[in-house]
């Protein structure tokens, strides 16, 4: 239990993702009270994304905090750091293979089945679906007034934006927006792959899959559920969604056409676009600059996305979203006034997260640039012989 004296203020979350939902459940923990507001009518996060590696030193970080770290190791699947890495005439780079039962750091688990965990020990009554924060503003007293669209009003004595790229939290400490990164990614999903597609089983491993040339990529993740992921991904201007002739609702012709653009690509490689099943959803990946950082304020903050959205080549997006999380909910428990606790987090915060933004940043320039394959298995192996070089 807490004696700190922002226990008996008033703290509002905006967003239900990964990030505030391992906030509220670590606040909960230390004897804090927060209510949640999400936009979305109910649970969504097994819809948005798939499978997700979850590092030992930030996500499972904050799972061990929370107590749900055995519980995560149950769901978790270690196979699914195998690695593989071809060109586009799919010739091999890389073939990394996970070692049975050698525990590795990083294992995979699904989005869905992680924000359940989360879910299942929270407070349920902690979190109001169905509000969209419209727009937030301060008030004289340093408290902070909420709209939401459905026409609720609240007001609170610290707020934490847990709200993804689009933050309508982030306007109280900043003008800047996203920007647009320059890559495209269209995603696919091919269903039961070991029933229905053994042979793309067999070429993508028990994990990722990166085929990457032409400034283009073809990447494979499978997931928890038996499906494989696919994201067909290119460096493209910010307009292209809307001038490249694809009907992205007519899934069958989006896939002639998505198959024409990888036409001299290999044709195995290619399955992962032919035997997609259902919906495609195109979308265009947003970044804040590297190292971007926002005027203190004592009563507002940001965690994940909202604080440092950035391309998924480095891995880590969730991984950060739960270490600033777990750096917020500590500073809060640790510190007398919020304003205290926001500073120590922040500092904390800015230095990890610019490191992961310049990794993320270049891997991206990287994977789409000249001979990626062959540039990126160069890379893997100097971090690998680094990594060893420091054991
Ligand atoms: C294609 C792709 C692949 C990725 N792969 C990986 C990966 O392999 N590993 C990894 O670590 N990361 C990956 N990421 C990044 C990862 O998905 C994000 O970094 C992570 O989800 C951030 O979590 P968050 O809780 O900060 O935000 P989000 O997951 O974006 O959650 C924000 C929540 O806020 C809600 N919300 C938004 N606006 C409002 C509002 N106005 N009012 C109320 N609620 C609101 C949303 O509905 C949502 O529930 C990937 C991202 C993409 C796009």
């Amino acid at each position: 239990m807490t004696h700190s004296a922002i226990a008996s203020k008033r703290i509002a979350i905006i967003g239900a993702g990964p990030g505030g939902l391992t906030l509220a459940l670590l606040l909960q923990r230390h004897g804090f009270n927060p209510v949640v507001y999400e936009r979305e009518v109910q649970d969504t996060n097994r819809d948005r994304g798939g499978s997700l590696d979850i590092h030992e030193e930030s996500g499972q970080l904050a799972l061990k905090e929370a107590g749900l770290f055995e519980k995560f190791q149950e769901l978790a699947r270690y196979e699914g750091e195998d690695f593989r890495l071809f060109d586009k005439h799919k010739n091999v780079y890389m073939d990394e293979e996970a070692v049975e039962d050698d525990h590795g750091t990083r294992p995979e688990i699904d989005r869905g089945d992680l924000c359940q965990l989360l879910l299942d020990s929270l407070d349920k009554g902690c979190i109001r679906y169905g509000h969209k924060l419209q727009q937030a503003i301060a008030l004289d007293h340093g408290m902070t007034e909420l709209h939401f669209e459905n026409g609720v009003v609240d007001t609170v004595d610290l707020l934490v934006g847990a709200d993804g790229a689009f933050s309508r939290v982030r306007p109280l400490l900043s003008d800047l927006q996203p920007e647009y990164s320059g890559l495209t990614m269209v995603e696919l999903n091919v269903l039961d792959v070991k029933n229905n597609h053994p042979d793309l089983l067999e070429l993508n491993s028990r994990g990722k899959m990166f085929a990457l040339g032409d400034r283009k990529g073809i990447l494979g993740q499978l997931n928890g559920d038996g499906r494989i992921k696919v994201y067909a991904s290119f460096e493209v201007e910010r307009e292209w969604l809307d001038t490249c002739g694809i009907d992205f609702d007519q899934p069958t012709e989006a896939k002639n056409k998505l198959l024409e653009l990888f036409s001299d690509w290999d044709d195995d490689l290619k399955n992962y676009i032919r035997y997609a099943d259902g919906a495609i959803q195109p979308r265009r990946i947003y970044m804040l600059p590297v190292g971007y950082r926002w005027k203190h304020n004592p009563g507002v903050t940001l965690i994940g996305d909202s604080a440092h959205v950035m391309s998924p080549f480095a891995g880590v997006g969730v991984n950060l979203a739960m270490l600033d999380a777990y750096t917020l909910a500590l500073a809060i428990a640790r510190h007398q006034d919020s304003g205290s606790a926001i500073e120590e987090y922040e500092r904390e915060m800015y230095r990890y997260s610019s490191d992961m933004a310049q990794e993320s940043y270049d891997n991206l320039v990287l994977c789409f640039s000249d001979d990626a394959a062959a540039k990126m298995a160069t890379l893997m192996k100097q971090l690998h012989d680094q990594t060893q070089h420091d054991v």
